[in-house]
């Protein structure tokens, strides 16, 4: 099997050190690829030229850089299907879901924000001054593993389209989606050095990209703990940061609501993507009254959607976790919920055959100070929590460290005015879309800046003012 390269200033190359790890079918076990682990000498090329690039990159016009960017667009239209098979190997994510999920979603989001820019005005005059704003220059895209794709296009994309130039470092568990990324940028003709791909671990090749001198910008998606870390990458140059970190998400459920949405929102963000989501709303409230409504609807759901086997079989609707320790993980949490005193609904073990397959898992007589309902599980894992007043519902929800996502699900105005008191990034409210267009990110430990639409390009741009 052919260890994919490294895609450096244009060109595709062997690592430096020549060390080499295998990528694996999170599923079957099977070994579908291998990568190389850059090392330092690795990435001081790969900033180099991407440092190289930056000016005349930044000096073209933003017309012709949106014209490369719909070539890429249209690159990964067509490779649609074999990134698909790539996501849905490498992750163990349901190819349903990738399908419909992962897939459309990331090539909306790059369609959405080609489209923020060629209405955006980067230019600007206030009084005798021109301001001016422009990228910083190289920047650092680190990105986590759970969706391969849309993590990554949600930073290169922006980034390049505001004149910065690139290196992406993918997580070690899903890097294939990543070369395949790479070829794409590449038959699309982006300038050498505009984008360069380093594969490798974070502790190492991601540690030392983060902090090198030359880079402009640290890009950083995935837990907190790292996350926090980056303030200390960042410092040296004092770079720019953008951080889009963990979440522990509430659903209120509103007496008067429909319980259906309510079940099929919270249920599909926490076992699509076996719960690997940042977004999954793990926390939901409900009044006292309707706890055993909320029960029978969980348990009729799960019967009739949860399905195990293959990923790969669309008419699976469980997958793997993406490796034995996320899974370990997850079962630890489930151990310690049950210590604290919750109850299991259903679910709670790990399934016997290939992967890592973990049951749909809902706790009920549970409080929102249980480990289970105040820490990041990132596995197919809801928490119930019953209130009495609407104001205790919105002070639980608010009573985390996280902030990243929610979702309110009641009668329309009042579940509105409930959506405007939570402290987090994005709230749905009865089941409505996200829409690329709108910012995306955190509150509180969840991150900083924003991503998707116009919010998310301006991140990577700073402005000068010349004063005439
Ligand atoms: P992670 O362990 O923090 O890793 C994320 C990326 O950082 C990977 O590429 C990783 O490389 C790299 N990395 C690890 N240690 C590093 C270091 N010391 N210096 C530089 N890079 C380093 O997170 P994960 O387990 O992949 O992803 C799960 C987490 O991401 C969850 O907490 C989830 O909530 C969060 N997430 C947040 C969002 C959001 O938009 N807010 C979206 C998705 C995920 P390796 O793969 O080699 O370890």
């Amino acid at each position: 099997m052919e260890v994919s390269k490294l895609y450096i200033n244009g060109e595709w190359t062997d690592s430096n050190a020549g060390n080499v790890t295998e990528v694996k079918n999170k599923y079957t076990g099977e070994v579908i690829g291998k990568v190389f682990e850059a090392s330092q000498e690795d990435v001081d090329q790969a900033v180099a030229a991407a440092k190289e690039a930056y000016p005349a990159w930044q000096a073209r016009p933003v017309s012709e850089r949106i014209d490369l960017m719909k070539k890429l667009l249209a690159e990964l239209e067509n490779r649609k299907q074999e990134i698909a098979d790539v996501i849905v190997a490498e992750l163990g994510s349901t190819r349903t879901f990738v399908e419909n999920g992962h897939l459309p979603l990331s090539l909306s989001e790059i369609d959405a924000t080609i489209q923020a820019v060629e209405d955006y005005e980067f230019e600007h005059e206030t009084g005798n001054a021109v301001v001016i704003e422009e990228g910083y220059g190289v920047v650092a895209c680190i990105t986590p593993w759970n969706y391969p794709l849309l993590q990554i296009e949600r930073k290169v994309v922006p980034a390049l389209l505001a004149g910065n130039t690139a290196v992406l470092k993918p997580a070690s568990l899903t890097p294939l989606t990543a070369v395949i990324y790479a070829e794409a940028m590449e038959k699309a003709d982006f300038p050498k050095g505009v984008f360069n791909l380093v594969t490798g671990s974070g502790s190492r090749t991601g540690d030392y990209l983060a902090k090198h001198e030359d880079v402009d910008v640290v890009s950083f998606t995935g837990s907190t703990a790292v996350g926090m870390d980056m303030y200390d990458a960042a410092k040296n140059r004092i770079k720019q940061l953008i951080l889009e970190l963990g979440g522990k998400s509430a659903m209120i459920f509103l007496e008067g609501g429909d319980l259906e949405t309510c079940i099929k929102t919270v249920y599909g963000t926490c076992v699509n993507n076996m719960g690997q989501t940042c977004t999954a709303l793990t926390r939901l409230f409900v009044p006292k009254s309707e706890l055993e409504n909320v029960k029978e609807a969980l348990i009729k759901h799960n019967e009739a959607f949860a399905v195990y086997g293959d990923p790969n079989d669309p008419e699976t609707t469980v997958g793997s976790m993406v490796s034995e320790g996320q899974a370990q993980t997850v079962l630890d949490y489930i151990e310690a919920g049950k210590a604290e005193g919750a109850e299991i609904l259903f679910g709670g073990n790990k399934v016997d055959g290939p992967g890592q397959v973990i049951e749909p898992t809902v706790f009920v007589n549970a409080t929102n100070d249980m480990k289970i309902a105040q820490e990041e599980i990132f596995g197919p894992v809801l928490t119930v929590i019953t209130y009495e007043t609407v104001e205790e519902a919105i002070a639980m929800a608010n009573d985390n460290d996280y902030g990243l996502s929610g979702a309110v699900v009641g009668p329309q105005e009042e579940a509105e005015k409930v959506a405007r008191q939570l402290l987090t990034g994005n709230i749905i409210v009865n089941g409505a879309d996200r829409n690329p267009y709108a910012p995306f990110g955190g509150y509180k430990l969840s991150g900083l800046g924003r991503e998707n639409g116009i919010y998310g390009v301006k991140d990577y741009l700073q402005e000068k003012a010349i004063f005439l």
